[in-house]
């Protein structure tokens, strides 16, 4: 019995750039839902992605983490800035549980609300929210390639999965399957998916996700691609075993030829 072929891909820093959306929603969210005593939303913040958000965003695994960090960005006292940010960084899974304790927040709640924030904005000003993710066009290419070829594509990602389902909706892409941060780690996603498919590759922007796929025994044979025009850390392109290829958009023509 031959399994028929998929392509895995991460959502966010390989198929979209969200960063608008990630800053948006998260502002928004620190504003209408998050009740701290510490910040004052002030509306001009809404305008720019500041720098520090964007150099912090390799870091982040869940999107709950952003509230965390913009909440630490807009604090009156004490924030993250661009002269501190390195600190925050060079300890960044503890700190983020360090500031969970001390505001009594847990990533359930955050996510939650960060949802919520999408929701709303979704309900409000659909258009506008899509507007605030901007396409990879290559990526929508392969995709689009992949299935002339009767290759399928499913996605593997920790946002909610109905948010990554509406945006590829308007890009016009039907993937196989989503698998939003509903559906558990990607990891066991992936060992799922190797049941039932031949997987022609892993495509992410984490590159610690695509050690571990190349560490777990049932995932190892997967082969992994490591999206440089993601959010990476500028560490991720060097010690790159060669289990994990650094991947270019412009190399992605090559591999439709797979
Ligand atoms: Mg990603």
């Amino acid at each position: 019995m031959s399994f028929q072929k998929i392509f895995l891909l991460d959502f966010d820093g390989v198929i979209v750039d969200g960063m608008d959306e990630y800053w948006h929603s998260s502002l928004l969210a620190c504003e209408k839902y998050l009740n701290s005593p510490y910040i004052t939303v002030d509306q001009k913040l809404y305008k720019k992605v500041p720098n520090t958000f964007k150099e912090i965003r390799p870091w982040v695994k869940y999107g709950w983490e952003m509230i965390l960090i913009v909440h630490e960005m807009i604090k009156t006292e004490n924030p993250i800035n661009n002269f501190n940010k390195d600190s925050f960084i060079n300890n960044y899974h503890q700190n983020c549980q360090i500031l969970l304790k001390n505001n009594s927040w847990n990533p359930k709640d955050l996510q939650k609300i960060l949802d919520e924030s999408r929701n709303y904005q979704i309900e409000k000003d659909f258009e506008a929210w899509v507007n605030l993710h901007n396409p990879f066009i290559e990526v929508v290419e392969f995709m689009k390639s992949l299935k002339k070829r009767k290759i399928k594509s499913g996605i593997i990602t920790t946002k909610g999965e109905i948010f990554a389902k509406q945006i590829l909706k308007q890009l016009n892409i039907f993937p196989e399957f989503v698998f939003g941060y509903e559906s558990g780690t990607k990891i066991k996603i992936a060992e799922k998916i190797s049941k039932t498919y031949e997987i022609l590759g892993f495509i992410e922007d984490r590159k610690k996700t695509l050690i571990d796929i190349k560490e777990n025994l049932k995932t190892s044979h997967i082969a992994c691609f490591l999206a440089e025009w993601g959010y990476i850390k500028e560490s991720d392109r060097f010690n790159l075993n060669n289990e994990i290829k650094l991947l270019k958009l412009g190399d992605l023509k090559h591999l439709v030829a797979i």
